[in-house]
């Protein structure tokens, strides 16, 4: 038998197995028998290792930590989590958004910053990005969004034009377009990036009273991003570098951490402020709502199987505890079902009852029964109301629903009724007012080379457009890159190029 530890070999169901080394044969030369029981099972569950990759979100890992609260923030919310004195414990997990699970950590991408706090109320969940606002701000556009992020039906490629297509047919992307492309589109690692809620969230008091909030985490390690250069090279240095720079920094006992701030915007200030401040793809700017430190997390241990504590990790916004709530916020209402529902297609009907999602402070108490994997046994009676002492929901320890006052036709429009419902000027306000001169230049450079990957001339013409719409210097240094690099490529093409479109100018 083999020996490792002291711990002897079996099969799945315990049962000592003779070999981990020679499947059972008719003689040393013959046929192996179907009646090895050990060999047949190592085939059988290897074929069913991998469970379906996330849809975005396929590619990351992450750690377990603690969440302790520096600030009295009971003013605005109820939620234990965030009562002053208290430190809960934590999953984290961060991801890119378009890659594959083998996808190299280093694409230029949004990275995904979800985290599930284990309360005393529950797991509450709060599914974040590295970036404060999203490409779209309905959720009829996200399955749109995404594909044409990923790869093209018919030769399974990634695709430039496909993405750009999307992006200037959607001027709302233009805000998170700007971000992506600039510094922050690549981190250098995650411990060097900010997260943020990025959608806005309800907390309410002990006295029932109602505020509308958005969350930062500031990363405590410092800002430190890769150039477009750094970043292609370091995909074929190192896939996973981001995996691994987490995971060393951990076990060398080097600990990141984040500072978690708010903005808070009182109930009524919303129906009156000069945008929608439930539009994903705009921030509160700093000046009308301050940050207000809440607490810092710090991730301190790192899974003991990737498989278990991580890949099913199940990350969920309508995990929302008692003083937490959500907003009118589109994007966020439709994630409150889809995630949810993906973890159940992904994982299976029971995936809250496996130890990274079930809770660790609360014991659940839901009439939920059965479904395939169903392990923790359920016990009479089934139903409620019922008079057989099973749970009975508790009004005064949830307090009334978060709730927002709601009324009007059923209508498809776009929310448009504010003075800067515009979808051009948060990002010039980034680029203009945030971004010094070289942060602008390597954004230009970003773009244009992003751009030259087989952006084809139709859609090569709206992006110009769309980045003088955003700034009119920045969009016109973009084009001349692009023609210039394109002019040195293949210089007859350009001059050909130039003088077909100067003929049609002339002809119209
Ligand atoms: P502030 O000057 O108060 O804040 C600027 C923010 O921009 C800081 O949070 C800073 O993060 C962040 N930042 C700095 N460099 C970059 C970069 N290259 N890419 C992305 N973010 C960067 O400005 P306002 O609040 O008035 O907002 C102005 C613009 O700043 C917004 O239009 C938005 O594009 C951007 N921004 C705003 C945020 C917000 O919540 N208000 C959050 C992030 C960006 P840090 O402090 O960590 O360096």
């Amino acid at each position: 038998m083999t020996q490792t530890n002291g711990k002897y070999t079996t099969t799945d169901a315990g049962i000592p197995v003779e070999s981990d080394e020679h499947s059972l044969t008719v003689g040393s030369a013959g046929p192996i028998l179907l009646q090895d029981a050990y060999l047949i099972e190592q085939m059988a569950q290897f074929n069913r290792e991998r469970i379906p990759e996330r849809q975005p979100h396929a590619k990351g890992s992450g750690a377990f930590g603690r969440f302790e609260v520096t600030n009295d923030v009971s003013a605005y919310t109820k939620a234990e989590v965030f009562q002053p004195g208290t430190t809960t414990g934590l999953v984290a997990r961060f991801s890119t958004v378009a890659g594959e699970r083998g996808s190299p950590d280093t694409w230029r991408d949004p990275r995904g910053f979800a985290l599930k706090f284990y309360t005393p109320e529950g797991n509450y969940d709060l599914v974040g990005n590295n970036t404060p606002v999203f490409f779209v701000k309905d959720p009829m556009k996200f399955q749109h969004f995404i594909r044409s992020q990923k790869r093209l039906a018919c030769n399974n490629l990634r695709d430039h034009d496909m993405q750009w297509d999307f992006w200037t047919l959607s001027p709302e992307s233009a805000h998170q377009v700007t971000w992506l492309m600039g510094d922050r589109g690549i981190p250098r690692t995650w411990r060097h990036m900010n997260g943020y809620g990025s959608h806005t969230y309800m907390w309410i008091n002990e006295s029932g009273e109602r505020f509308w909030v958005k969350y930062t985490f500031k990363t405590d390690q410092g800002i430190e991003f890769f150039t477009q250069h750094e970043g292609d090279q370091m995909c074929s240095m190192d896939t996973d570098y981001h995996t691994r720079d987490l995971w060393e920094h951990i076990r060398d006992g080097d600990h990141p951490s984040w500072t978690m701030y708010v903005q808070i915007m009182p109930y009524a200030d919303a129906a009156g402020y000069r945008f929608n401040p439930f539009d994903l793809t705009k921030v509160w700017p700093h000046g009308d709502y301050p940050l207000i430190e809440v607490g810092r997390m710090t991730l301190d241990r790192n899974p003991t199987d990737n498989h278990t504590e991580i890949e099913q990790a199940a990350f969920q916004p309508n995990n929302l505890v008692p003083g937490i709530g959500p907003s009118p916020d589109r994007m966020l209402l439709a994630r409150l079902f889809s995630y949810a529902d993906a973890q159940r297609a992904r994982i299976g009907a029971n995936y809250q009852q496996l130890p990274v999602n079930t809770p660790r402070m609360a014991h659940p108490n839901s009439y939920t029964k059965d479904g395939a994997m169903r392990f923790v046994p359920v016990c009479d009676p089934v139903y409620a109301p019922n008079s057989k002492g099973g749970p009975v929901a508790d009004v005064a320890s949830c307090g009334t629903p978060p709730s927002w006052y709601a009324d009007g036709e059923i209508t498809r429009t776009a929310h448009v009724s504010h003075p800067e419902d515009d979808d051009w000027g948060q990002a010039r306000a980034l680029i203009r007012e945030v971004m010094d001169e070289p942060a602008r230049e390597r954004l230009v450079d970003n773009v244009v080379g992003h751009l030259l990957n087989g952006v084809t001339a139709p859609v090569l013409e709206r992006a110009f457009g769309y980045w003088r719409a955003i700034d009119t210097e920045v969009g016109d240094r973009i084009r001349s890159g692009v023609q210039a690099k394109k002019a040195m490529a293949d210089p007859k093409a350009e001059e050909q190029g130039n003088a077909a479109r100067s003929g049609i100018r002339k002809k119209s």
